[in-house]
């Protein structure tokens, strides 16, 4: 089968455990204002066979299984894809290879079930818990990922990653619902804190798109650190 993609990594280390294999798939429906990659929001031309992602991994698997790393798909948004990307994991389960979903959350609940039988863990990302704050982000309602997230839990380990975005989802207020959205969880989640940078702007300008954060500072260290305290102070300690 062939899938729609973007990029490849080889050896990426940041998204996952140990060091991984990244597949980003393209297609995506949200828009958020601070996508580093709005270039994978079209499906565009380029597509790659589920073999031709196998060969190309077992390659290099000694990198991944010395570091208890493995595969992660990533994108754009990878479960439009779930088809393609629910052979790839089985076909990286037979050869014991670790698999992870990289996913915002905003498909339909069948593609989840279609690729859970395969997953090992998942790295879900949330904008924003407040809908209106998450519509004024990412363009579109988050009704559908908070329930997509709960499913999610119930199934397979899941990391929460947010962005850290300097006075627009750093509010006490955000906080508190982050903290609280995480109690309400049917299972336990590790949640990671990303410093927002500006760094994807070139891309938008690139593309002829109007970058709307030119007034919002890049995360400082201490941003991150601030927001931690909030968290913790609500009861979430499993921060990384
Ligand atoms: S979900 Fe990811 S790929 Fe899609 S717009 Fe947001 S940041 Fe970009």
């Amino acid at each position: 089968m062939q899938g729609y993609y973007h990029s490849i990594e080889h050896f990426g280390t940041v998204d996952g455990r140990g060091i991984r294999y990244v597949l980003f798939l393209s297609g995506c429906q949200l828009r958020c204002r601070f996508c580093h990659n709005p270039d994978t929001w079209q499906k565009g031309c380029k597509v790659i066979s589920t073999e031709k992602v196998l060969s190309d991994l077992l390659h290099y698997r000694h990198f991944y299984d010395g570091s208890k790393g493995g595969i992660t798909v990533s994108g754009g948004e990878p479960l439009l894809q779930s088809q393609f990307v629910a052979e790839l994991f089985a076909a990286c389960q037979k050869h014991a290879i670790d698999t992870t979903i990289d996913t915002a959350g905003y498909y339909d609940k069948q593609n989840i079930t279609d690729i859970l039988p395969y997953t090992n863990a998942a790295l879900f990302s949330i904008k924003a818990v407040n809908p209106e704050k998450h519509r004024w982000l990412a363009g579109l309602d988050n009704e559908q990922i908070l329930s997509n997230l709960r499913y999610l839990t119930e199934h397979i380990p899941v990391t929460l990653r947010y962005v850290v975005l300097p006075g627009i989802t750093t509010t006490t207020e955000d906080i508190v619902a982050l903290a609280n959205l995480i109690h309400s969880l049917p299972a336990p989640v590790t949640v990671e804190l990303l410093p927002y940078h500006s760094l994807g702007r070139q891309k938008w300008q690139a593309l002829q798109m109007k970058y709307t954060l030119d007034d919002v500072p890049d995360a400082t260290t201490q941003d991150v650190a601030s927001v931690a305290t909030l968290l913790k102070a609500e009861g979430i300690t499993n921060l990384i």
